[in-house]
């Protein structure tokens, strides 16, 4: 239980209701930032001002999934006002304050750094990102079903990369009955590839591959699929970019030779917010109740 902790929820989309759901069921004390618009009222979490928050009162703030801006603004779905975190009000918070967030810039490491307050990146987690990958895979299925017009099964599927969410993407569409190919550059990448029964090859070959391939589904943030590999591909092909923003595809020349190329930022949000915020959730009533035990042992 996190009893007599006092967390301030500071923007952030449907995603933050779960963690608000669970962590007010744990009964820690809630105060939430930009959820005026919200109609739905839980127990123990109130709505506040940024302006009126008590930030020396705060054990932890919890930022939504892309942190801030590089001004300091923090996006706020339930509410019209604007939200910006500066570093004076992290300076105010107690010096055991941790700030959460999905990810970070430079502005926000800047200013947690001169406050000096630990920073907790949750997408920079195995477990959250591997637990991220199985609502992407459904974002990718959903993708591959809609701009198509041939079966995920018996088709050729050409995955890039082998990080945590290539070895779901690839799982996925092989139990799918597709024909998967993966390419790496790590030779124990290719050798896992092949225990995992799917085709490996090296990404130096990748202009070859495309040749018959129907699905491109890059996951590596980097520019791999360059217009030198998209002028080999079968016009009919479809490109999935799942990397991060700008992707790893020359999305300019795709549309000038007419192929079909989707760059799909953000699919856990979009496909399943309401896992992708338990997921968020489990991760963080879990550091957030470690971290509580730690301050209740030493105290
Ligand atoms: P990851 O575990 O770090 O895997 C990245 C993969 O890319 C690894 O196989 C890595 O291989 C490879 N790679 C990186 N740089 C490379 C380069 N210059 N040349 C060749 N290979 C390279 O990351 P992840 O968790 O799987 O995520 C992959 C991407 O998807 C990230 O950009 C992430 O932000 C994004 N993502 C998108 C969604 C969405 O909804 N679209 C959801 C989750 C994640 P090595 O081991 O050889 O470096």
């Amino acid at each position: 239980m996190l009893t007599g902790m006092q967390i301030a929820v500071i923007g952030g989309d449907a995603r933050q209701l779960e963690i608000i759901r669970k962590l007010t069921e744990l009964d820690a004390k809630l105060s939430l930032i930009g959820f005026e618009q919200l109609e739905h009222a839980f127990t123990g979490a109130a709505k506040e001002k940024v302006e009126e928050l008590d930030f020396s009162a705060q054990d932890a703030l919890i930022l939504p999934v892309p942190g801030t801006s590089l001004e300091g603004q923090v996006e706020t779905i339930f509410s019209s006002e604007k939200v910006v975190v500066t570093q004076e009000m992290v300076e105010k918070t107690p010096p055991h304050c941790i700030i959460y967030s999905g990810i970070s810039n430079a502005y926000l490491t800047g200013i947690t750094q001169q406050a000096k307050r630990q920073l907790v990146l949750l997408f920079e987690r195995d477990d959250v990102a591997i637990y991220n990958s199985i609502p992407t895979v459904e974002g990718t299925i959903m993708m591959a079903i809609q701009h198509t017009d041939f079966t995920i099964h018996g088709s050729r599927v050409a995955v890039l990369g082998l990080g945590r969410v290539g070895v779901s993407v690839a799982r996925t569409f092989h139990a799918l009955g597709a024909k998967v190919s993966v390419g790496a550059r790590k030779s124990e990448h290719l050798a896992r590839i092949t225990e995992m029964s799917l085709r490996p090859f090296r990404l130096d070959d990748l202009p070859i591959i495309v040749r018959d391939m129907d699905i491109i589904i890059n996951t590596i943030p980097h520019p791999v699929v360059t217009a030198s590999v998209i002028s080999k591909m079968p016009s009919h092909t479809l490109i999935i970019d799942l990397a991060s923003k700008p992707g790893g595809t020359d999305f300019r020349y795709a549309e000038k030779r007419g192929v079909k190329a989707l760059l799909a930022p953000g699919l856990p949000g979009i496909v399943a917010p309401k896992t992708a915020g338990k997921i968020l959730a489990n991760v963080l009533a879990q550091l957030i109740g470690e971290e509580f035990s730690l301050r209740k042992g030493n105290g």
